[in-house]
């Protein structure tokens, strides 16, 4: 079924500002509650424009990026206005990272 979420794994989205690599995620949910502070200044991980999944059978976890409001969770803006997204600013892992406009 199509969906305009996008999960990404290692691969850049190329409408966004950030590059993520699941495979270094620890879950921690910073990158989730510092998204819906800079969209609500609350801090809830239901609220986030990136989603965490639980850990899956692989010992990976699915990161979701909302393309759109949906299920709660609000649209990514690229934390516009901000010099670094705040989930990059957040990651300790470089799980999210920031591409730079001539790496796209
Ligand atoms: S901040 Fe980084 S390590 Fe923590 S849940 Fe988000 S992507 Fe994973
Ligand atoms: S770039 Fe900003 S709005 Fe988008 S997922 Fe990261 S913290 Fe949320």
């Amino acid at each position: 079924m199509a969906s305009d979420s996008t999960d990404v794994n290692a691969k850049v989205n190329m409408m966004k500002r950030i590059m993520i690599n699941s495979e270094t995620c620890t879950g921690c949910g910073l990158c989730e509650i510092m998204c819906s502070f800079h969209h609500r200044k609350v801090f809830s991980r239901k609220l986030a424009s990136v989603e965490i999944s639980e850990l899956m059978k692989d010992g990976t976890r699915k990161i979701t990026l909302h393309d759109r409001d949906e299920n709660g969770h609000l649209s990514c803006d690229n934390c516009e206005g901000l010099d670094e997204p705040l989930c990059v600013t957040y990651c300790y892992t470089k799980a999210i990272v920031e591409v730079k406009s001539h790496e796209k």
